[in-house]
């Protein structure tokens, strides 16, 4: 049988392939598409049901069509998800190439292979946010009995430069690791040119064609701007702030979710002055008894607050590292404008999906207008079988590195190692790391509210105080928990306060 599919297959020819073909199948137990072994009656039947089949034959009239593809998979984006996808693809022994590239910054900020968390998302920012805790531990170690010298001052360069070659010797990780793995990287941009085909062009202009069987995109999301005057010339957003090669000084920080309140936290723990602007609440999405619980700290904390107000134009008064930069912002309520002198200004409104510029309408994979994501099954497939997507990019799916990552290597287990696991994106647990740390999984309450009706949630609250921080006597009753229950369901909790019940909630002792 082996040796007629040879012969058979031998005889192909573009004009007479689809009807050889066709024949070959019927008269024997495996098809041949492409040269390529689908396999025999079952996984075919499969192959045809995904769309895969049609598409394969639909391609091989095509007369650009690259034989055999130079991959089994080319990913797009070498960050958590595109890495994590590409090792475990490569444990099943298949041909896996990565593009990573990163295109620098208005103000021409750059990095390496690992994506936004390693270079300037979670890894820089947690590292910052521990310098400031530090600060705070230095104070509060005075009353542990540590004779800590009054002068106390932080150095920015230093933490900086510390950060960044942290930063870089996981950028060398992830090189070794593909390279153990026999995943090929380039440091390219990838842009789909048709069917099966991608042009990676490198720093320097250089252009390469190739083919593979499946494509994983997994190109993140880059900051936003304002589209008002000055914000690309004199703003910077967190793609710059963690490798900043000065202390950016009085900062403005401009949003009020994850991104600007993490980074509004930490600048103002290493002592700087830092002003938030707030369009209107304070991280959308999020329980909001927690989320303004996170913004009086901060408040007391000595961070200010400008709220229902947005920049109008931000102009230069000097330049400097840093320089003064004057901002005018209108109310969201009426006509009112202020201004304000700042050293440095943050952006951080949002981000959006890296998916217009990648050539996906050269393949006819749909994204949302609006907002630039990419809809996929429940298995990531987009509507292009051939093209699967995971990470940030995806539409009403969660933003985080851990969702990001466990996306990419299902993925790969499911295509390649016959797995039907997919990917939970429901509960996922995730934290803000302002001063006042906040974990959160499950529903809000306002959320299960709407969801299961007022009279069927109970919540259990509580303050409780952090046995670290009652010998420095900070904070006290600052610290809240609550687990917001379906009374319907069985409720499992050490918290015996309900909210309902106004009881008290002040912690007095163990
Ligand atoms: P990314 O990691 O963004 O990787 C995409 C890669 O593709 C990038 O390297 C990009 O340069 C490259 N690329 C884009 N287009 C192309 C192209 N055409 N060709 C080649 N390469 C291309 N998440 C958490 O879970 N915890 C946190 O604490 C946390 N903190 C964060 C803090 C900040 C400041 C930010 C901005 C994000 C944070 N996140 C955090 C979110 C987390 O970083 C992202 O969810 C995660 O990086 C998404 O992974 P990804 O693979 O989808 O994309
Ligand atoms: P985001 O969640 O989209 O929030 C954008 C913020 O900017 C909102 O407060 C929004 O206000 C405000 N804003 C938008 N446009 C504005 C404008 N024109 N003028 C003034 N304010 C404006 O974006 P993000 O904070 O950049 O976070 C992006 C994603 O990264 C998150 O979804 C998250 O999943 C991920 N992330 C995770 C972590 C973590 O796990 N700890 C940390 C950082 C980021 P409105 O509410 O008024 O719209």
């Amino acid at each position: 049988m082996q040796g007629e599919g040879r012969r058979l297959k031998a005889c192909l020819s573009k004009e007479d392939g689809l009807g050889l073909e066709g024949a070959l199948s019927e008269r024997t137990s495996k098809t041949l598409v492409k040269r390529r072994k689908i396999g025999h009656h079952g996984p075919t039947l499969k192959a045809s049901q995904e769309s895969r089949l049609q598409n394969t034959v639909k391609m091989n009239g095509s007369k650009d069509l690259p034989e055999p593809y130079d991959y089994d998979l080319i990913i797009i984006g070498g960050g958590s998800g595109g890495l994590a996808a590409a090792k475990e693809a490569a444990k099943y022994d298949k041909k896996v190439m990565v593009l990573d590239f990163v295109t620098p910054t208005p103000l021409g900020t750059r990095w390496g292979l690992g994506g936004t968390c390693v270079n300037v998302g979670c890894i820089p920012k947690k590292l910052m946010h521990q310098a400031a805790l530090l600060g705070q531990a230095l104070r509060d170690s005075r009353n542990y009995g540590w004779n800590v010298e009054e002068t106390v001052k932080h150095d920015w360069e230093r933490m900086t430069e510390a950060v960044q070659n942290h930063i870089g010797s996981l950028n060398w990780g992830y090189r070794v690791a593909l390279r153990e793995k026999r995943v090929t990287y380039e440091n390219s941009y990838g842009e789909f040119v048709g069917p099966h085909r991608i042009k990676a062009t490198n720093n320097k202009g250089k252009e390469k064609i190739y083919s593979a069987e499946r494509f994983l995109i997994a190109t993140g999301e880059r900051p936003r701007y304002l589209g008002i005057p000055g914000d690309k010339e004199y703003c910077i957003s967190s793609d710059d702030l963690f490798s900043l090669p000065y202390c950016p000084g009085k900062t403005l920080v401009v949003g009020a979710s994850y991104v600007a309140l993490e980074c509004a936290g930490f600048l103002a723990g290493i002592g700087l002055d830092v002003t938030v602007m707030v369009r209107s609440i304070l991280l959308r999405g999020f329980d909001q008894d927690m989320a303004n619980k996170i913004g009086e700290h901060m408040q007391e904390h000595g961070i200010k607050f400008i709220r229902q107000f947005v920049p109008i134009k931000v102009e230069q008064i000097e330049a400097g590292t840093p320089g003064r930069l004057r901002v005018v912002a209108k109310s969201t309520n009426g006509d009112q404008t202020i201004e304000g002198e700042y050293n440095t200004v943050l952006l951080a409104i949002g981000r959006d999906a890296c998916t217009r510029k990648i050539g996906l309408e050269n393949v006819g994979v749909k994204i949302n207008e609006k907002t630039g994501k990419i809809p996929v099954t429940e298995e990531e497939q987009t509507n292009v079988p051939y093209i699967y997507a995971i990470g940030d990019i995806l539409e009403g799916k969660l933003e985080l590195t851990p969702v990001a990552i466990q996306a990419g290597r299902l993925l790969a287990q499911r295509l390649y190692g016959g797995s039907t696991v997919k990917c939970d994106y429901e509960n996922v647990p995730t934290t803000v790391f302002t001063p006042l740390e906040y974990g959160s999984c499950g529903l809000s309450e306002e959320k299960a509210v709407e969801k299961f009706g007022e009279e069927n949630v109970e919540v259990y609250h509580s303050y409780f105080w952090p046995l670290e921080w009652t010998i420095p006597s900070r904070d006290n009753n600052k610290c809240y928990a609550k687990v917001v229950c379906n009374i319907k369901d069985n409720v499992f909790t050490t918290l015996s306060v309900t909210k309902r019940s106004g009881g008290n909630i002040l912690q007095t002792g163990c």
